[in-house]
């Protein structure tokens, strides 16, 4: 996250005011902020100049690293991560106020009982449906991010979750009565553009959140059928499947069609013509469409049947996609994310459409947002 130090802090500092709590608190809020920033989780500068000076001469009389932080990342980095500060929104300020959060559009104000828990300052929490879908969505984030030079000394820090199919809510929701920052990202499962949300599904479960209630929380509905639709091409060539991408279906599937076909399950008869739009790309293509299990039974349903005309890969198709395994670490799959990257496994989406572009440029912005982070080394000698 993009953190701010805001000037009633400083103020608060310089005034020497008598309420202990308060200063407890913006003690904690002082270490937190310079720790977490040498560990390389989160965004961190002060609201302005005087705030930092305000800050480093109530340290005075401390040595060691929080007093070095303020006045180097100051005098340093002020300028490039104001720089930051306008790519992110909404950003966070704390400051000494009465009321613990109020989310406004532009940013998020938390007051210093809020800010001066360990745990406010611990990496946001990513909850896909799937623990391994990050994996992706990172590839999409970094992609990105590259495509602007402002950001290469920027980097996401977050803690994946196991979103759990239907319960992902349940996760959602017990993290933000916690007080926990948490970016979920949920498939649509829509078969089709603006096809109303499936009731009880999770996007349709998240759409009817009233967000005032979870002010630490946000979420995105992906506007395809789910993750697997947003893939470029090259994801099918990497991985060592370049001899064999043809095996994947979706790899040969013509782009208008690919961001709603289900690549788990296939297509189903009735989700395939209910909406003349998919109805009419599919014919167009050419792909090959099975006949029904019974026929005669099918042709009486009119239209209604749900047996399976595309194929889809099964279950476990990102598995055998990625070749990654559940033991891998956030730091091997952050590592394996970058190699592609270096080693140019990773190209330009350039078969993507234009709606997928923009999920793109959505899931980065997200990214940016709740998980930018800067690194700040400093020697204390
Ligand atoms: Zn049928």
């Amino acid at each position: 996250m993009y953190i701010e130090i805001g000037d009633s802090i400083g103020t608060s500092l310089q005034l020497g005011s008598n309420d202990r709590k308060t200063l407890d608190e913006i003690e904690s809020i002082l270490t937190y902020a310079s720790f977490t920033s040498r560990e390389g989780k989160h965004c961190i500068k002060t609201a302005s100049r005087a705030c930092a000076q305000k800050i480093t001469d109530y340290l005075q009389t401390q040595s060691g690293y929080q007093k070095i932080f303020f006045s180097y990342i100051n005098s340093h980095f002020s300028t490039y991560l104001a720089g930051i500060k306008n790519l992110v929104k909404p950003y966070i300020v704390v400051e000494k106020t009465n009321k613990k959060i109020e989310r406004l559009e532009d940013k998020i104000i938390v007051n210093t009982e809020f800010a001066s828990r360990c745990d406010f300052w611990n990496s946001v929490n990513f909850l896909p449906e799937n623990i391994i879908d990050w994996r992706y969505f990172l590839r999409i984030a970094y992609y990105e991010k590259m495509q602007q030079s402002i950001l290469k000394n920027i980097d996401f820090s977050l803690t994946p979750e196991q979103g759990s199919g239907g319960r992902t809510i349940d996760t959602y929701k017990f993290r933000c009565n916690e007080g926990k920052f948490i970016l979920a990202i949920l498939d649509s499962d829509c078969s089709y553009p603006n096809q109303p949300y499936i009731p009880k599904s999770n996007a349709d479960q998240f759409n009817k959140l009233d967000p005032t209630i979870y002010p630490t929380g946000t979420n995105v509905i992906l506007d395809v059928h789910e993750i697997e639709n947003l893939f470029s091409s090259d994801i099918f060539l990497s991985n060592g499947n370049k001899n064999n991408a043809n095996k994947f279906i979706g790899y040969n599937l013509p782009p208008e069609i690919r961001q709603f076909y289900d690549f788990k399950t296939g297509f189903a008869y009735n989700r395939l013509f209910k909406n003349s739009y998919m109805n009419k790309k599919i014919i167009d293509s050419g792909i090959t469409i099975k006949l029904c299990r019974n026929l005669l039974e099918c042709l009486k349903k009119n239209k209604n049947c749900s047996c399976v005309v595309v194929e889809g890969m099964g279950n476990d198709y990102l598995i055998k996609l990625f070749g990654c395994n559940i033991n891998e670490t956030k730091k091997d799959i952050s590592n394996a994310v970058k190699s592609d990257f270096e080693n140019r496994l990773m190209g330009a989406p350039e078969d993507l459409i234009d709606p997928i572009k923009k999920e793109w440029q959505r899931i980065y912005r997200a990214f940016l947002t709740w998980f930018c982070s800067f690194k700040v080394n400093i020697c204390v000698s």
